[in-house]
């Protein structure tokens, strides 16, 4: 076992670690209240439904997972929280890609529309009402957890499936700086009228969930202006892409994945200025293949 970030190492599927979020535990104690309310007769019934949530948010994210490996991007981590996961995904940057692997998890959920209302509906028809109370409620809420989870992660709010999937279709008429900017903006309004509804209803739930969708936003409308920057920004004269023959840009476009430190890899042969690591390779900028630094000539 294996714990990072409040998280919790599950297992390895298919090559991808799976990790499960600590709030986890917060469901579980609000399951084991709603007791008091007697849903369910026998108590197994609450472990079913608390053990199948988790079962459709892990088919959900690992449809994020394995779309964007078939598209060639890499997906190697699965992490569950109670209303949807985080696959981290890295799909190739084409707007076909992002989309198709964005879409697969709500998709998933639609895929099992058709199982979950009809066990329900089969088990009204054979009277399970009365004969089998518990495993009709039980059908009923499984039903009921697929559809809020298709609809919630549906919305058209950056970083929702459903405002990835409206920033992969303006992708491609707009392009992706642009576009994500676009969403962050949708995002912080959206955001923001989440966080008021939230307080004038008193739903913390609420209120916290959407602080956490706009500070998201925050990041990604920063991330889309440095996008915009760094096409504004004059080439570099004497060096090529060894794919496209692009020259990269002068300027701060490279982040540092040890210390965070931006800065400009060509200026100084890959050499964090904030911590001294090397940066041997890196990501083309106008066809997003990845070279060694050597490589540009
Ligand atoms: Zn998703
Ligand atoms: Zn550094
Ligand atoms: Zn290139």
């Amino acid at each position: 076992m294996q714990i990072e970030n409040g998280s919790l190492r599950l297992a390895r599927i298919l090559g991808i670690d799976v990790f499960v979020h600590w709030s986890w535990l917060v469901i579980a104690l609000l399951e084991y209240q709603t007791r008091d309310r007697q849903r369910y007769q026998a108590p197994g019934w609450y472990v079913a439904e608390y053990l199948s949530l988790f079962g459709i948010v892990l088919l959900h994210e690992f449809g994020h997972a394995l779309a964007c490996r078939q598209v060639g991007g890499t997906a190697n981590r699965i992490m569950l929280w109670p209303l949807g996961g985080i696959a981290y995904v890295s799909p190739p940057p084409r707007p076909g890609a992002w989309l198709w692997s964005i879409a697969a998890g709500p998709l998933v959920n639609v895929a099992l529309l058709p199982i979950t209302i009809g066990a329900f509906v089969a088990a009204s028809a054979v009277g399970w009402e009365q004969s089998l109370p518990d495993a009709y409620r039980y059908l009923l809420t499984l039903a009921a957890i697929n559809g809020v989870l298709l609809v919630f992660n549906l919305l058209p709010l950056y970083p929702l499936d459903g405002g990835q999937i409206l920033q992969s279709l303006l992708w491609f008429v707009i392009g992706r700086s642009k576009s994500l900017l676009v969403v962050s903006v949708i995002g912080l309004i959206g955001g923001a009228g989440l966080i008021g509804l939230g307080l004038v209803s008193g739903d913390w739930w609420l209120a916290i969930l959407a602080v956490f969708l706009a500070s998201r936003c925050w990041l990604g409308f920063q991330q889309a202006r440095a996008m915009a920057r760094a096409l504004e920004a004059p080439r570099r004269t004497g060096l090529a892409c060894p794919s496209c023959g692009q020259a990269p840009r002068h300027g701060p476009f490279w982040r540092c994945g040890r210390c965070g430190r931006q800065f400009d890899l060509f200026e100084t042969q890959g050499l964090c200025p904030g911590c001294g690591v090397v940066v041997a390779e890196t990501e083309c900028g106008d066809c997003q293949r990845r070279h060694s630094l050597a490589a540009y000539r």
